[in-house]
């Protein structure tokens, strides 16, 4: 692990210093929700109140597809060249490093996270993707249709119009950036919709782009709850296309949103239950039982790709479990602002009972090796729960097939690849899942069967911007990251000339 960047006092005191925004950020300008209503963002850690929020529904939701939609005809944006395109992102990727500090600290408050894990992964990640998109904006070309000579066929990318985001809370800076990056790239207004329980890093993020020089409407940012703000958005006939994170459920609300309005097309990208298969033949055993903690408990577990269902050849069962225990020892749950903290709180107390929940039916279902009961730290008891292993589970109880989405892991075992592949793939989801093997051919084999959007081999959860990322079945479908994402946010149209 990189060396902390401050100590807890100091994070501490940074956070006493910052001034929290809370309105929504339309047409370039803060605002209050139009009814007056707010909503208080809690530090899971605390529970302290950390700021109201505009609770955003209809109306905001209204006057921020206006301001996109205003902003998208007047060209100012979505007829720019590529290369003015790119300046403005690459300077908000650079505002993002020059901010680190600050919205490392807006998401560690607002969910959870260890901060020293949000400066040295999420802030950097969403730096070097905004880049990676802003480089890009000048070096994609159009095609040319083979026609015959007396014609002219040009097959030509053109933006949507306004994209419609809606993520989750688990990454919120990283998750917006995701969506915002190529969608600006491609050239559309976006209306984006943070996650109730963590608006900050999203508000602020729309500042920075109006800092960088985004043009006002382009980027608008409408906190508020799913029910209310995301609905809205999902029904909005002015809205073009819907780009989601979250979870399979609320995501199909999105294609019912769409087959109400107007038939937008709407990309989901949901949620999971990767399997991690480790065979025998494991060359690096410690380090496949360091990465199969490290897979379900980073990010407290609050991972859509999280490794979930630990597969293990039976000869090394028994020596691997052993080995995760050993790590889950080792995690230190605290105060997300203490470097030395590897496990923050869940993100709010609904959430940390709902695992709990699931830990109590693991529980009934098979053995429960390690955690389980919520841990207190300084007094503060109600949203941290432990690193907790069931083991003795069958691939058909409820733990090892619903997305628990907290530091829960359910150990499987089998006897050979065709069980393996059977159990990994007995799943609704199908966002990721990783193999431990020293066979190549294995490897091979099992990378082109399993039914996941990812597949890392000899290691977990392995992504980058320039490798698509989603899932099958119920994980979604459509890809963020890479140049595959832009296939969301432009349509095709062909122009025909004669001469
Ligand atoms: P969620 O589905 O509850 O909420 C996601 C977003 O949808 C939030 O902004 C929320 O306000 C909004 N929403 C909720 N109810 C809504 C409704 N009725 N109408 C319209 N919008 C609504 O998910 P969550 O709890 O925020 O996040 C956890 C889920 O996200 C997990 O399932 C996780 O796997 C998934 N996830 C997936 C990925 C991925 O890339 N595949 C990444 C991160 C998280």
């Amino acid at each position: 692990m990189a060396a902390p960047t401050h100590t807890r006092e100091e994070w501490t005191d940074r956070a006493g210093k910052l001034d929290l925004e809370g309105r929504a950020f339309i047409g370039g300008e803060h605002a209050g929700s139009a009814s007056g209503e707010t909503f208080a963002s809690i530090n899971p850690a605390t529970g302290e109140v950390l700021v109201e929020v505009a609770a955003g529904d209809e109306e905001d939701v209204e006057r921020a597809v206006r301001a996109a939609r205003r902003a998208f005809d007047g060209g100012v944006w979505s007829e720019a060249a590529p290369a003015d395109r790119k300046r403005v992102l690459l300077r908000l990727a650079e505002l993002i490093r020059e901010h680190a500090d600050e919205l490392a600290l807006l998401d560690s408050l607002d969910m959870g996270k260890p901060v020293e894990d949000a400066i040295s992964i999420d802030v950097p990640g969403a730096a070097d993707l905004v880049q990676w998109y802003a480089e890009a904006a000048d070096k994609l070309y159009d095609e040319i249709a083979p026609t015959g000579s007396s014609e002219l066929a040009l097959v030509t990318r053109e933006p949507l119009g306004v994209v419609g985001a809606i993520v989750p809370w688990n990454y919120p800076l990283d998750l917006a950036a995701w969506k915002v990056a190529p969608a600006l790239l491609a050239g559309n207004s976006v209306v984006l919709k943070p996650a109730e329980q963590s608006p900050l890093s999203a508000i602020r993020l729309g500042e920075l782009a109006g800092e960088a020089g985004l043009p006002p409407g382009v980027l608008n940012v409408v906190p508020g709850f799913g029910e209310t703000a995301g609905r809205a958005i999902g029904l909005h006939p002015g809205v073009d296309c819907v780009a989601f994170t979250g979870s399979t459920e609320v995501g199909k609300l999105f294609l019912r949103y769409s087959s109400e309005s107007n038939a937008k097309p709407v990309w989901l990208e949901c949620g999971g239950k990767s399997p991690n298969l480790v065979f025998a033949d494991t060359e690096d055993l410690d380090q496949a039982a360091e990465m199969a903690a490290f897979g379900i408990f980073f990010n407290q577990g609050e991972v859509c790709s999280a490794n979930s269902r630990l597969l293990v050849e039976r000869p090394i069962r028994d020596e691997l479990v052993e080995r995760v225990l050993g790590h889950a020892r080792a995690v230190r749950i605290g105060d997300p602002l203490d470097p030395e903290t590897t496990m923050g709180p869940l993100v709010d107390e609904q959430h940390a009972e709902r695992v709990l929940g699931y830990i109590e039916a693991g529980r009934e279902a098979g053995n429960l090796r390690f955690g389980g009961e919520p841990v207190k730290v300084d007094g503060n008891g109600r949203c941290f729960v432990g690193p907790t292993i069931l083991d003795g589970i069958s691939n058909d109880a409820r733990v090892a097939q619903e997305e628990i989405f907290g530091p829960v892991l359910t150990v499987l075992d089998f006897t050979d690849e065709e069980e393996a592949l059977r159990v990994a793939n007995q799943s609704r989801y199908g966002l990721a899942a990783s193999v431990w093997t020293s066979n190549l051919g294995r490897a091979h084999r099992l990378a082109r069967r399993l039914r996941a959007g990812t597949v890392s081999v000899n290691t977990v959860d392995a992504l980058s911007p320039q490798t698509p990322f989603g899932g099958f079945k119920g994980s979604g479908f459509g890809r963020d990251l890479s140049l595959h994402a832009l296939d969301k946010y432009t349509g095709l149209k062909t122009t025909w000339i004669k001469y």
